[in-house]
């Protein structure tokens, strides 16, 4: 078994982060397993030094080990276009240039219907779309055309198993919701050339990841990482999807929540135990 933390380093880590390292770490720990470390920085603007720092620290001072050097997204942008272009091999890749203001405008007018919401936002109007197919140049968002990728998949088993408490089972995906509630996601961004979910199924699968642990908040995104694994022949791992923590009013935690910094509990006199029990384990 091997599991992985993934974080980005653009603000310090708190308890949700705790929580889901401590679990990916005593997955790996139950089985004789391998922990690792990743670091998500493919928004480079985004990310700091010195939040990187305080990942490797406070990580070290819960008590997690994990073999140096740790694998750096920002080192990865030529795995992520190979991927890119075997994809655009397969013919499910177009070119967008619309802004989200397009976007909005696209999804106002009156033919559409109410507005879906997928794992980024907005489902994607379609505007681009009969642009499948045209050379993608450097500036142009390419989004996966979610109708042809299945199409091409047709007949093949995309599911996955889950082994988190709350949706234990596998799961199989439905074509009509990933069409209609996930459509044509952007798989490189404009600014940065990749995205999260290419981001993320190359690495996963580079690094022989068999055990994905995250919040239950990224389960609408797997369904776009097997459709992806699929695509590119990578395997899908196992996924365990966890609850999440949150703030006294209910609200999940976020980078900006200081106070819930596990830096902040270190320096008033936290214990990594204190931080067990507060995340419940
Ligand atoms: N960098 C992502 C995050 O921090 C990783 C999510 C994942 O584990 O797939 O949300
Ligand atoms: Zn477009």
């Amino acid at each position: 078994m091997i599991t992985r933390f993934a974080p980005s380093p653009t603000g310090l880590l708190h308890l949700g982060h705790a929580f889901s390292a401590l679990t990916a770490w005593d997955l790996a720990q139950a089985a004789n397993g391998q922990f690792l470390l990743r670091i998500e920085d493919i928004d480079q603007p985004r990310c700091r030094a010195d939040y990187e720092q305080a990942i490797h620290d406070d990580l070290h001072w819960l008590g997690l080990a994990w073999p140096e050097p740790v694998l750096h997204q920002s080192a990865r942008l030529g795995a992520y276009d190979d991927a890119l272009a075997r994809l655009f091999a397969l013919g499910v890749l177009y070119p967008c240039t619309c802004t989200r203001a397009d976007i909005r405008a696209a999804l106002a007018a009156p033919q559409e219907g109410d507005v879906v919401h997928g794992p980024d936002g907005p489902v994607y109007p379609g505007t681009c779309r009969p642009r499948l197919g045209q050379e993608i140049l450097p500036g142009d968002a390419a989004r996966l055309h979610m109708e042809r990728a299945l199409a091409l998949l047709s007949g093949r088993a995309l599911a996955f198993d889950e082994r988190g408490p709350r949706f234990p089972g596998q799961h199989r995906l439905q074509p009509e919701v990933l069409i209609e509630e996930v459509g044509d996601v952007v798989l490189a961004r404009k600014d940065i050339g990749t995205s999260y979910h290419l981001s993320v199924v190359v690495d996963d699968a580079a690094q022989g990841i068999t055990d994905v642990v995250r919040g239950a908040d990224l389960l609408p995104a797997t369904q776009i990482h097997v459709v992806l694994q699929a695509l590119l022949g990578l395997p899908t791992p196992i996924y365990h999807h966890h609850r999440l923590i949150r703030d006294e009013t209910g609200r999940r935690l976020a980078k900006r929540d200081d106070a819930r910094a596990i830096r902040h509990y270190r320096e008033i006199g936290a214990t990594p135990a204190d931080i067990r029990r507060m995340v419940g384990l």
